[in-house]
């Protein structure tokens, strides 16, 4: 998702208390960041937010942060939350490929990537989030116990997600390629902006989650 650029977004992003800047310097505190020890769910990859949003409000004793490399889409996120006043949700604007020099050693609860852009071309491959090599930082960062949880209606980039398990260190607990026709795990299933477009057009969605081995 890239969007046209917009005028200003760079200074909205500058001014909003949503947006942490130098994420770096929190580093292994982001309990300063939210002043309280919640746990902290990382969507990497998060789009205008809609998904992590709605996390935030179904569950205020967890905090949420969503990682976005674009500004302009960024600032449809900090728009929204404007609207609605959350404590529990910060933004970073950033490539995903640093997020091990923003979050320490088992600092994430878990992590979620929905609807990832697929980087069809082979050369592409370690860009794609559910990548071995993503794989490989995710584990850096994840806490005992935690999960990662991927949704894509894409079934290419399923396919190449599904096959990296094998150079990782993760293993799927679940694995559906028609969520949507899953009534036990569509309990609790919180659509994302791509989801809801996506399903509404007929495409299956799926989805695993993983744990450690
Ligand atoms: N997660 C949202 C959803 O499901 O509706 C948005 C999906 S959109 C296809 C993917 C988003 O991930 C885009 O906004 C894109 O800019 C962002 N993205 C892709 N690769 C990224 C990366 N390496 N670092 C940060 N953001 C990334």
């Amino acid at each position: 998702m890239r969007l046209r650029n917009i005028s200003g977004s760079r200074d909205v992003i500058a001014n909003s208390p949503y947006v942490v800047k130098e994420a770096q310097q929190y580093r292994g505190n982001w309990a300063d960041v939210f002043g309280n020890t919640n746990p902290v769910y990382v969507e990497v990859g998060m789009g205008k937010g809609q998904f992590l949003h709605t996390l935030a409000s179904l569950h205020p004793e967890c905090n949420y942060v969503g990682i976005e490399k674009y500004s302009s889409v960024l600032l449809r996120a900090i728009q929204k939350l404007e609207a609605d006043e959350l404590s529990n949700i910060r933004l970073l604007r950033m490539e995903a490929e640093e997020i091990v020099s923003v979050f320490g050693k088992g600092e994430a609860a878990g992590i979620y990537l929905n609807f990832s852009d697929p980087w069809p071309k082979d050369r592409h491959a370690k860009r794609r989030l559910p990548s071995a090599e993503f794989l490989a930082r995710y584990d850096e960062i994840v806490a005992d116990g935690g999960k990662i949880e991927f949704k894509t209606d894409n079934r290419a980039l399923f396919d190449f997600a599904v096959e990296e398990l094998a150079r990782s260190a993760w293993k799927a607990e679940v694995i559906t390629y028609d969520l949507h026709a899953d009534e036990k795990l569509m309990q609790g299933n919180v659509m994302t902006e791509y989801e809801e477009k996506f399903s509404a057009a007929g495409s299956r969605i799926c989805k695993y989650v993983l744990v450690r081995r």
